[in-house]
């Protein structure tokens, strides 16, 4: 089954590493959200060659947007000879800044030993590259199928996807009749279907104090201090407390199938970018910014009350303390139905084009998934593609080029069954 769509998924291997290389030329570093709109016109362009309808979308008056650095996202959409499901798949063309400790250059890509490696190069621009070319594949094989296929290269998931699958979800694309099945080819490696994710709460807590010369602090009021009271209280009676707490959501790695509390950052006294001579001061603010990722089981309402009822406890109990908190971002957990169709058809893909049965899981951080779902209203939407999850955000991240192509052909036999078949040649 399927001998002739894979043969001709092979026959263009060469064009799918050229096409990850050509999308990994486009420095689309976010933030600030460099060369969108290039690196979405030319995903357009290629598709609109290849007979697709195609619409730019500009998330104008959405966060990140501006003349300078424009939110652009692009979809195209083929339609088969009569209505029927619509497959759509979503790739983000933004990636993470290159940071320190590459042997190559980022944006240059190289091949080399079977391999792709560039900034995005997993995550996930060899995923949007074999996405695109099983799409192609599948239109050239089966010119004459019923229902659509749909291609969305879209912005600023690394940012929250405001202005990208957000944005798009708003306008009603990501929702039925229009579409049917998402596929999001995110790197979760390619024997794996991720069929959700875990919660997200960031919020900003300030403690504040008063301001005093620092020979005389008893003067004064430390903010730092009343922080490390804070902090002291995260770990004697908040981390146990989460450790205990586990999911029976596949969560991979293992380790974030329990609920998790990271410290982004802390901030209190002169300001950072300052460099000259510090003046003595008791500094009256203290700021930290707290990432706390939890579990399909837990009351979002919950996992707030957690970190006010220690603030409150520190407020009644220790002289002087004050504090404000400001929730900067929140999504909740996502879970696609393991029976849903879009589920099915891929893990049957998988086992059928790798020969192992698919493993299901769970993604520790959120992607865009919980647009389609929580904007969208759409349940049949899962992350499946060939990079592997360690590597994304990486110096010298790669993508493997066998990778991709068994995934392309995981996402055109899949394709084809959510079609309901190949309807005539
Ligand atoms: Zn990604």
């Amino acid at each position: 089954m399927h001998d002739s769509l894979f043969q001709r998924i092979e026959s263009k291997r060469e064009d799918l590493v050229a096409l990850t290389c050509d999308l990994i030329r486009f420095p689309t570093v976010n933030p600030p959200g460099e060369a969108y709109t290039p690196c979405a016109e030319f995903l357009g362009e290629r598709l609109r060659a290849r007979g697709f309808e195609v619409s730019y979308h500009r998330a104008e008056g959405e966060v990140g947007d501006s003349a300078r650095y424009p939110r652009t996202n692009v979809l195209a959409r083929f339609n088969g000879r009569a209505p029927g499901p619509c497959i759509h798949f979503n790739g983000h063309i933004d990636v993470v800044a290159a940071g320190l400790g590459w042997s190559v250059d980022p944006f240059a890509p190289t091949v080399r030993d079977g391999k792709v490696y560039g900034r995005g190069a997993c995550d996930m621009k060899g995923g949007l590259a074999a996405a695109v070319i099983a799409a192609e594949a599948l239109l050239e094989e089966y010119r004459d199928f019923v229902g659509a296929i749909e291609v969305s290269g879209t912005v600023d998931e690394e940012s929250g996807g405001y202005a990208g699958v957000g944005y798009l979800a708003k306008q009603g694309f990501f929702s039925r009749p229009r579409v049917s099945h998402v596929i999001i080819p995110e790197p979760l490696n390619v024997d794996r279907v991720c069929i959700g994710h875990r919660g997200v709460w960031w919020a900003e807590v300030e403690t504040r104090g008063r301001i005093a010369h620092g020979s005389m602090p008893f003067l004064g009021d430390c903010a730092v201090r009343h922080m490390a009271a804070f902090l002291q209280k995260l770990e004697s009676d908040l981390y146990p407390a989460l450790a205990a707490k586990r999911t029976a959501m596949p969560v991979v790695p293992e380790g974030a199938r329990q609920s998790t509390l990271n410290i982004n950052s802390i901030h209190g006294g002169l300001q950072e970018d300052y460099d000259g001579l510090p003046a003595p001061m008791v500094p009256d603010s203290c700021r930290l910014v707290l990432d706390r990722r939890y579990l399909i089981e837990e009351d979002p309402e919950a996992v707030k009350d957690e970190i006010v009822s220690l603030l409150e406890g520190l407020k009644r109990d220790r002289a002087g303390f004050d504090y404000a908190l400001r929730e900067v971002l929140a999504f909740q957990p996502t879970l696609t139905d393991a029976d849903a169709p879009v589920v099915r058809a891929v893990s049957a893909a998988i086992e059928q084009v790798l020969g192992k049965p698919a493993e299901q899981v769970v993604s520790p951080g959120t992607y865009d998934q919980k647009h389609v779902v929580r904007v969208g209203h759409l349940k049949d939407c899962i992350a499946y593609g060939p990079g592997i999850l360690d590597l994304a955000h990486q110096p010298d991240e790669y993508v493997g080029i066998d990778d991709m192509i068994a995934s392309a052909k995981v996402m055109a036999a899949a394709t084809l069954a959510l079609l309901g078949g190949a309807g005539g040649r």
